[in-house]
């Protein structure tokens, strides 16, 4: 008797949003040697902030859940311990902050000997004002944090006899969802006893004001959170090398709200709200970076004429000046993003996520069919990636390789 030979084991190829998507979209190249060949970054401090803001906001809410601590919260009581926490969470997994974003744990936990220099350090400037601006109207909204969301696809331009399988799984990790009620929202300018922030803009936006309108009053509606720690992008970017960060986000909140929607808990998503946690206090690297915006036409001319003061003193600002002093206003307006959502929008980026899944999917094949590493990935990025990448020294697309050093 024959005996049957156990079938090929099945194997759907797995993609996350930031960790395949917004990865392969920076450089191809770069993700290949980081995601696929598992090769860490090594200089980790880069991935460091985002990291860290991400766990003192999940940090923060658990805590604010338990204890209904009063905003605005102290720093030295309230935020430090929790900064303490994530800090260390990130050294067991070897990241490290840049001496002078934070307070380095290992060495001293006394926060009785900290000194406004230390209170200074960029990170924790940026943690104490997302707790006690953003933290203040979030919390009170959010209905869960971390949530883990999959969903399947047919893989694109399937091929039977090339392609490695009929599917692909899409994975990601909401940082935040909320619940609403319709009718709530509508009375609502009062939650807590002071006006929420985040509703406020809400209604003032159209898209969503027209979704409150069509809804039934009873109705509960989601929106999705997700925080950067980065500054806000600018709409285009001129070098055609470099990645559209502000298409990129919204494709990423668009597929998100897809993702969850096929959850059976969903309710319908009304919104997307981005926060880019870095504008709250921009460092020298993001003010020098809105300069080029503004050299190169890339803030709309309605925000440069509300905030006309602001940029004036973002143009005079020099690299060695103390930050200049920005109205609260325009800070909070450039921190949060609304995106809209709707049923053409999402479909358009689950095609744009397919087509990114195709290309990684090709460019893997080609080189297990034994191309070259470097023929089968695209090296292509801008030239701040460049400048910061680990595999610029053998990397034949990058100008900012190191002069080869001849002996005479
Ligand atoms: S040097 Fe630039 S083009 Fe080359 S792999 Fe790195 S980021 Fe990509």
């Amino acid at each position: 008797m024959k005996l049957p030979s156990r079938s090929k084991a099945y194997m759907i190829p797995e993609y996350s949003l930031t960790g395949d998507l917004l990865s392969f979209l920076t450089c191809n190249l770069q993700y290949r040697y980081q995601n696929k060949g598992t090769l860490p970054p090594s200089k980790p401090v880069q991935r460091w902030f985002g990291e860290f803001i991400h766990g003192v906001m999940e940090e923060a809410f658990i805590q604010w859940s338990q204890n209904k601590t009063e905003f605005p919260w102290d720093w030295k009581n309230d935020i430090r311990p929790i900064e303490d926490l994530i800090d260390l969470r990130l050294q067991a997994r070897g990241l490290y902050p840049h001496d002078e974003d934070l307070f380095f744990s290992t060495t001293n936990h006394e926060v009785e000997n900290l000194n406004e220099h230390d209170h200074k350090k960029l990170a924790s400037a940026r943690a104490e004002k997302a707790i006690n601006i953003w933290g203040k109207h979030l919390f009170p909204l959010i209905d869960s944090s971390e949530l883990l969301i999959k969903g399947i696809r047919d893989m694109p331009q399937y091929d039977e006899n090339r392609s490695r399988s009929n599917y692909y799984g899409i994975n990601g990790v909401v940082d935040v969802l909320t619940s609403m009620k319709i009718n709530k929202t509508l009375e609502q300018s009062n939650l807590d006893n002071y006006n929420n922030k985040i509703i406020e803009i809400l209604k003032k936006n159209e898209s969503f004001k027209q979704r409150i309108k069509d809804s039934e009053d009873g109705d509960d509606y989601e929106i999705i959170i997700d925080y950067k720690g980065m500054k806000r992008p600018p709409i285009e970017v001129k070098n055609p090398k470099a990645e559209n960060k502000w298409e990129s986000h919204k494709q990423q909140i668009l597929t998100y709200s897809w993702l969850r929607s096929q959850q059976e808990d969903a309710k319908s998503i009304f919104a997307g709200i981005i926060f880019y946690l870095n504008e709250l206090v921009p460092s020298k690297e993001d003010l020098l970076l809105i300069q080029e915006e503004m050299e190169n036409n890339l803030i709309d001319e309605k925000t440069l004429k509300k905030y006309e003061n602001d940029f004036k003193l973002i143009e005079n600002w020099q690299e060695d000046d103390k930050a200049p002093e920005l109205s609260e206003e325009f800070k909070l307006e450039r921190s949060i993003r609304i995106i809209n959502i709707n049923e053409e929008e999402i479909d358009e980026s689950l095609e744009k996520f397919d087509e990114v899944v195709y290309n990684i999917e090709e460019s893997l094949i080609n080189e297990m069919k034994g191309c070259k590493i470097q023929d089968a990935w695209k090296a292509e990025a801008d030239e701040r990636t460049c400048t910061a990448c680990d595999f610029k020294t053998f990397c034949k697309n990058n100008k900012n390789k190191p002069k080869e050093f001849k002996i005479p």
